[in-house]
């Protein structure tokens, strides 16, 4: 029989129809999920009540609530908490997994003491009450030999309450070394504490945005909770959102973006100051707002009698449009407009920090530290909380503070129109200025 190209695709497209049609290959999916789930390797939950508990996935900086559902004292998976203010009942591929971090067969799941040479790599397991005993015996011995001081901690992150917990237990116990491992989250604290007087995170009103400045965030990269900026990254464009992004290379973010500026890389916050001259010069930010709660904007007096020059002249003697278009390469019209579309807006949004631990460059802070005119004053009160100048010993370069402008207790930056904005990272200095207009 001759098969010709009609008959041959009347026969394949026949087949198809009639396979999908059958119910063969439902059938043949049940039985290879039923053949897969009792291969020995895979771990069946024991059959039991169920039951959830909500916590808060640490496996980013992104703080999504979580709802783990267990069998009796096994955790078997873990959703996003519904109602949860961050993720809103989302979550990523990175959170779904972390019950393969707890039940990993690497992890190690007992106290493990080493023997012989210390770099060996030779290490027995030990109960946890020899563990106990053995520290609380060295511990003791420390302390009663007067030398409490020389135990020192360390933690990984700052997430969560366990540092806290340990900090306080050296407190206690008498030693004052507890440490962080350092990260951009530092810079970021730093950052706050010289513009609001706190230093805890400020909360970003994403969703409600309605003109998104971003310098060279990568927000759909993993900036903040990846779940959370996906979901304000559809909001905005079923609300028409504006998203300018500001960066020297094409990424996701900048793709996906209504505008991309391509900017000389490390110079953000030189654009930044640059905008924050257009909004000065052409009145449009808050002045009501700015005249009754910051610090630093018109020149003033220290303590000492010292006159200090303030941001309002210092931006507008350096960072006008043409000096910034040469440090920046974008031209003077588009850094006009730029301000000028932030201005307009009723909702706008200044955002800054790369996102994933990684800070951009020396951005805006160190660039106010590094501007002319330069000098040190003294710690000012902001919300009744310190704000030191000085740290090591040494005193640093002056930076400017706006702080008590930026928000009320809350750490939130209000911006033009009650807006919510603020910067992140080291560009956390100057996005707040933008903030403030
Ligand atoms: S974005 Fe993913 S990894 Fe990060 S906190 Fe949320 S669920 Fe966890």
């Amino acid at each position: 029989m001759k098969i010709d190209r009609r008959s041959f695709l009347s026969l394949g497209v026949g087949v198809a129809a009639g396979t999908a049609l059958s119910p063969l290959p439902w059938k043949l999916t049940d039985d290879l999920s039923i053949w897969t789930q009792n291969w020995p390797w895979t771990p069946v939950p024991e059959i039991g009540e169920t039951s959830y508990v909500n916590s808060v996935c640490t496996l980013c900086p992104g703080g999504c609530g979580i709802s783990v559902r267990k069998v009796e004292d096994r955790g078997v998976k873990i959703e996003g908490m519904k109602g949860h203010p961050v993720n809103q009942g989302g979550i990523c591929a990175l959170g779904l997994s972390g019950l393969q971090l707890l039940y990993g067969p690497t992890r190690i799941k007992s106290p493990i003491k080493r023997v012989g040479k210390r770099g060996g790599g030779q290490w027995v397991k030990i109960s946890w009450e020899q563990a106990i005993s053995e520290i609380a015996e060295k511990l003791d011995g420390l302390r009663t030999s007067g030398n409490a001081h020389t135990v020192a901690g360390i933690a990984g992150s700052r997430q969560g309450t366990v540092p806290q917990l340990f900090k306080r237990f050296l407190t206690a116990y008498g030693s004052p070394n507890f440490f962080y491992t350092p990260s951009s989250a530092d810079t970021y604290q730093f950052a706050l504490q010289h513009m609001n007087g706190v230093s805890e995170a400020p909360v970003f009103d994403l969703e409600n945005a309605d003109f998104i400045l971003s310098f060279g965030s990568g927000l759909l990269e993993g900036w903040g909770s990846p779940v959370r900026m996906f979901k304000a990254n559809t909001g905005w464009k079923k609300a028409k959102a504006r998203v300018i992004q500001i960066e020297p290379r094409l990424s996701r973010t900048a793709a996906k973006s209504d505008r991309w500026i391509v900017i000389t890389p490390g110079t953000e916050a030189a654009l930044a100051l640059g905008i924050a001259h257009v909004l000065i010069k052409e009145m449009l930010y808050n002045k009501d707002f700015v005249d009754n709660y910051a610090h630093g904007f018109e020149n003033f007096v220290t303590d000492k009698g010292e006159m200090k020059k303030g941001f309002k002249q210092t931006v507008l003697e350096d960072y006008s449009p043409e000096t910034v278009a040469r440090v920046t390469g974008i031209d003077s019209s588009a850094i006009i407009l730029m301000a000028r579309e932030f201005a307009k807006a009723k909702t706008p949004l200044a955002l800054c920090g790369k996102g994933q631990g990684k800070v951009p460059g020396k951005s805006a802070a160190g660039a106010l530290r590094k501007r002319p005119g330069k000098g040190s004053r003294k710690p000012k009160r902001s919300h009744g909380r310190a704000c030191s100048e000085r740290t090591g010993g040494k005193r640093q370069p002056e930076r400017r503070r706006i702080s008590p402008a930026c928000n009320g207790n809350s750490g939130l930056a209000r911006g033009r129109n009650g807006s919510t904005c603020f910067g992140r990272y080291e560009s956390a200095t100057a996005g707040c200025y933008l903030a403030q207009y």
